[in-house]
């Protein structure tokens, strides 16, 4: 049986670095030659994390978000129709799907991104197809979610354009518990790290700091995506809930059992959680506090871009004693 990895069990290596100012890293990436985010960071097409509003806000940062498709295809194409800038919305692979990538298209949509739990599936296989029988290879399409090389390049093979990985591993996702299968969101992305397709590669799920976005990329992931991260901002969807004086937001699973009955009258095979977490304001902070952690962590490697990060960073293992001593401890000792 292998070993495998996540987040927590590795580190990077600091090196030599020549960087005086982190203003002159560009840590930019091209999700397609004509679509380039200055940060790379994308929201996840949840309901409590994605809406025009926050998605408005995240593309005037350089970052970008995916509007999720727990709604109906006329309130989503409203939604788009909403968005300046770089407009990306999630589609299924069953029901209504194909006329709801027409509809967001005809609304101006230049991301369609195939969203499902289980992306090496057939089902997927066929939607890609149909996909680009319908609207040829103009249109940026993502698809997920993979664990495993082998999906990754079948997912590019079957015409995706970027490809979301990771499985079991999102702070709101019990399908490793529900269902027995994942695969630790660092090692998948190291796995597809290694594919010879020409798709870009998505971290997504239990990414929880700046650290672990840094880790990703340097894992070889060319984007992050993040959920927990942003469901907690002023602008993703939903009501600021007081309770004892704190402030919190809603961020659910969209498997939990409450999103299911929202989004289709029932649930069946529950393989998430709704949870509050807490109020953190506006998203432009929360997003300045994340690209300042992957500045600061290319600065550490030495590494003035994406390309140099990616091979000249190195990862190592570190012991339970290690990730103790990352964590700051000083309330353990006083
Ligand atoms: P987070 O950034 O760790 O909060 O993870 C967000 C990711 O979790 C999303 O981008 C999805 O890939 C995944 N996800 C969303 N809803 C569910 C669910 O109900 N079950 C399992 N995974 C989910």
């Amino acid at each position: 049986m292998r070993d495998t990895i996540t987040f927590d069990d590795v580190l990077l290596v600091p090196q030599y670095s020549e960087i005086i100012s982190r203003k002159s890293i560009d840590i930019s990436n091209k999700l397609s030659p004509n679509i380039v985010l200055d940060l790379p960071i994308i929201a996840a097409p949840m309901d409590t994390v994605t809406n025009s509003h926050i998605i408005n806000v995240l593309n005037s940062l350089g970052a970008t978000g995916v509007l999720h498709r727990y709604n109906t295809p006329y309130e989503q194409t409203m939604h788009i129709k909403r968005i300046n800038g770089l407009k990306s919305a999630a589609i299924g692979v069953t029901g209504d799907y194909l006329k709801r990538a027409i509809a967001l298209v005809e609304a101006g949509v230049e991301v369609l991104c195939v969203d499902v739990a289980h992306g090496h599936h057939a089902l997927v296989r066929h939607a890609l197809k149909t996909l680009r029988n319908t609207f040829g290879y103009d249109l940026h399409i993502m698809a997920g979610n993979v664990a495993t090389l082998k999906a990754f390049n079948d997912l590019s093979d079957w015409g995706a354009d970027s490809i979301r990985v990771g499985i079991g591993g999102g702070s709101i996702c019990s399908t490793r518990i529900q269902t027995g299968h994942g695969v630790p969101t660092l090692q998948s992305v190291i796995d597809c790290s290694v594919s010879d397709r020409p798709a870009k590669l998505i971290a997504d799920g239990g990414i929880k700091s700046s650290g672990d976005m840094v880790k990703a990329l340097a894992a070889g992931a060319d984007f992050v995506m993040a959920g927990s991260l942003l469901a907690g901002s002023l602008e993703s969807p939903g009501e600021i809930i007081h309770i004892k004086d704190v402030a919190y937001k809603k961020y659910r699973g969209m498997a939990s059992v409450e999103a299911q009955i929202d989004w289709r009258g029932h649930s069946a095979s529950i393989e998430g959680v709704s949870h509050m977490v807490p109020y953190k304001g506006g998203v432009k902070k929360i997003l300045n506090e994340l690209e300042a952690g992957i500045r600061s962590g290319f600065s550490y490697t030495g590494a003035l871009n994406i390309v140099e990060f990616q091979s000249k960073s190195r990862l190592i293992k570190q012991s339970s004693a290690g990730l103790y001593e990352s964590r700051t401890h000083i309330k353990d000792r006083f």
